[in-house]
């Protein structure tokens, strides 16, 4: 009785196994409006529960994610199944089990463009198809991924998110769909090796003070110089190699003959070398190696003091802050914040305008800090 409702709803499906609760199928089925061979493994039928079917890469995705329901309604029958299953594949449908696709969706025209892309350039892809994470490695085995916001297909302009430096500036083509994004996605990922190289080479080397976990977006890093001064580096995304613009934070007298060394050396910057072989032959000092505990083979939990944790809460960071104030004396950094709560805190301590005027928490001698805003 069963086989024969299932016969009536699907005659093109035939049973491959002859018994009067058959398992498996195979035939024609209507997806999306045009007949797709189909092969159906059922062991509980007529229920669908644990079906699972074979059929054209266009539909597999659907169909995978249509099985992924059944997990949760083991009482759905198999006719009922792929009924369901051909509403998904009908563009602007919505589905019985609860999932409704966006009506802006052409969710047919969708999954031929994906198919064309290949699946293997997608890393996600969300139930209703609105949320798209599609994912490569470039020629230095880094991995890139974008993820894309849909609201309307193919007409409507996606969301694009990339993690690159200024984002990804795409033109937007109906006909090419996302085809079109994603190759310029990829053609910009290129552009940005050699930017990437720089800054991978420059966070193997030196030790990065900020941004605390940088990513691919970021082209500054701060990094130490010597005890008392870190250098914020500003890589150029057009000329990576080039002489990068450098900020010096630290004791006056100490950062005052770096800056003029670099101005009046700045011609010496050789682009076939590195960032931290030009800061050092050019400036003449040495850049802290960002694993100096595993190159002297010691397992020191602390930190070596190298001068640059905020001397009022012993940390680098304050939220996502570094210590930008140091005293000109005992060349020992504070958050500014830190430092204004510690001289308000002090009897002789007093103000006039926005500067605060006390004593270095450190050294004792004279200190001011603005108040921070
Ligand atoms: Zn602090
Ligand atoms: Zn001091």
């Amino acid at each position: 009785m069963d086989h024969q409702a299932f016969l009536a709803a699907f005659p093109r499906l035939l049973s491959t196994t002859i018994s009067s609760s058959p398992t498996r199928f195979h035939g024609f089925l209507n997806l999306g409006g045009q007949d797709c061979e189909i092969c159906i493994e059922a062991p509980n039928f007529p229920y669908a529960q644990d079906v699972s079917i074979s059929t054209e890469m266009t539909f597999l995705h659907l169909v995978q994610k249509n099985e992924e329901l059944l997990k949760t309604n083991s009482s759905v029958t198999l006719v009922d199944y792929l009924k369901n299953l051909q509403e998904v594949c009908t563009k602007n449908t919505t589905t019985k089990f609860g999932q409704t696709f966006s009506s802006h969706l052409d969710c047919f025209v969708l999954l031929q463009h994906l198919e064309i892309i290949g699946w293997s350039k997608i890393s996600t892809i969300s139930t209703d198809f609105s949320h798209i994470c599609f994912q490569m490695v470039d020629d230095e085995n880094r991995k890139h991924l974008m993820d894309i916001t849909l609201t309307s297909y193919p007409e409507g302009e996606p969301t694009v998110k990339v993690d690159m430096p200024n984002g990804l500036n795409f033109r937007w083509d109906t006909k090419e769909g996302l085809k079109g994004v994603v190759q310029q996605w990829e053609k910009t990922v290129q552009q940005h090796q050699e930017l990437w190289n720089v800054l991978d080479e420059l966070d193997e080397t030196a030790r990065i003070l900020d941004p605390i976990n940088p990513t691919r977006k970021h082209t500054k890093r701060r990094i130490l110089l010597s005890n008392f001064v870190t250098v914020q580096i500003a890589v150029s995304v057009q000329h990576p190699q080039s002489l990068p613009q450098c900020q010096f934070l630290g004791a006056s007298q100490l950062t005052r003959p770096l800056i003029a060394t670099l101005t009046e050396k700045y011609q010496e910057w050789d682009t076939d070398r590195s960032i931290v072989n030009n800061l050092e032959s050019i400036l003449g000092v040495t850049v802290v190696r960002k694993s100096s505990k595993q190159l002297d083979g010691s397992d020191d939990e602390e930190e070596e003091d190298w001068g640059g944790e905020c001397v009022v809460c012993y940390s680098l960071h304050l939220e996502d802050k570094l210590p930008e104030r140091t005293c000109d004396q005992c060349h020992k950094s504070f958050h500014l914040e830190c430092l204004y709560e510690w001289l308000r805190g002090l009897p002789t301590s007093r103000q006039s305008m926005n500067l605060i005027f006390g004593e270095c928490p450190y050294c004792t001698k004279a200190i001011s800090c603005k108040v921070p805003a």
